[in-house]
């Protein structure tokens, strides 16, 4: 299939590269020249502009930081929305809030186009893989439309209903994630303060009822779970910036719709205390040593 993709960075950069391995011709766009630079070294063929990457695609991919730039990508002057080709199917893969998913995916049909939020779970690795989670929001025809093509990219993919229930999906899922990383520290916290030793509260609670993916899959606490980033010195992995922009967006839509949410919004001001603190960049379960007081020990 002839592919337009716009936004090359760590997640759209190796998507593209998939996509292309899998026998697509993508042709990609990114304000940054590196990203150009290196999705042309991986069998991408580089377009000047937007518009020029979406001339003649059947399928057009975006994967971008967040809402303001999906909605310039799409309705800007040279815009998707001005350039695509009748009856190209339009994918939006960024993490976004649920009002411009939905705002965006009614404007592109007011032009005729067909429209999916795509959002993805994975991280880097998972786009590297192409062992992506999509949760995918917009119509039935679409989704079946655009399927084999996600298919090359991930290998989970969910239709979660109408337009805008991917980014739906997206920000509550985060939102437990979120919340049950930061209680899996606070135990672990505790238990240290009360002498408890880690190897064995996690022996015990990995097999008990306060098991989850937090604890035993990405553990905060190094040594317990040898893949998580807690024992590389919580490189990312998933950026503790990352998760704050999502527990943002799961504030925001919660109050949209007068969802009570406490946890996620202690969960928001926890995770703006660690990115305050410096600690934005490292992984999300870097809250471990910020709530234990090592804040300092991971700098
Ligand atoms: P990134 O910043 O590495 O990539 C975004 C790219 O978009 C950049 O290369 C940037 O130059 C480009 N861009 C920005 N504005 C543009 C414009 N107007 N026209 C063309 N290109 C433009 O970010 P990322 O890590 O690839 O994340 C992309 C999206 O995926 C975000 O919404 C993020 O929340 C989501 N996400 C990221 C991860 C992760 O682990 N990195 C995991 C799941 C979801």
């Amino acid at each position: 299939m002839r592919i337009g993709m716009i936004g090359l960075g760590n997640m759209g950069g190796p998507m593209a590269a998939n996509l292309a391995k899998a026998g697509h011709s993508v042709v990609g766009f990114d304000v940054a020249g590196a990203a150009l630079d290196s999705f042309a070294a991986r069998g991408g063929e580089r377009a000047a502009s937007a518009s020029a990457a979406v001339a003649g695609a059947e399928l057009i991919l975006t994967m971008l930081p967040a809402g303001p730039q999906v909605r310039a990508v799409y309705d800007g002057a040279g815009g998707i929305l001005a350039a695509a080709p009748a009856g190209a199917l339009l994918v939006d893969s960024s993490t976004i809030d649920v009002a411009t998913a939905r705002e965006v995916a009614a404007l592109a049909a007011g032009r005729g186009f067909d429209m999916l939020d795509a959002p993805v779970s994975g991280g880097v690795a998972g786009a590297a893989a192409a062992s992506l989670t999509f949760m995918v929001g917009g119509s039935e025809a679409g989704f079946a439309r655009a399927l084999p093509v996600l298919q090359a990219m991930g290998k989970t993919i969910v239709h979660a209903g109408p337009a805008g229930s991917g980014q739906a999906a997206k920000i509550c899922n985060n939102m437990i994630l979120g919340v049950s990383m930061i209680v899996v520290s606070e135990a672990f916290a505790l238990a240290d303060r009360l002498g408890l030793d880690r190897q064995r509260l996690y022996d015990i609670s990995s097999k008990s009822s306060g098991q989850c993916w937090s604890m035993t899959s990405y553990c905060p606490v190094p040594g317990l779970v040898p893949a998580a980033p807690s024992n590389r010195d919580y490189q990312a992995g998933f950026t503790a910036d990352m998760m704050l922009k999502d527990l943002k967006l799961a504030q925001a839509a919660a109050q949209a719709a007068g969802a009570a949410t406490p946890l996620g919004a202690e969960a928001a001001a926890l995770y703006q205390m660690v990115t305050n603190a410096g600690l934005g960049a490292r992984d999300f379960s870097v809250v471990f040593p910020f709530l234990a007081g090592r804040a300092d020990a991971v700098k």
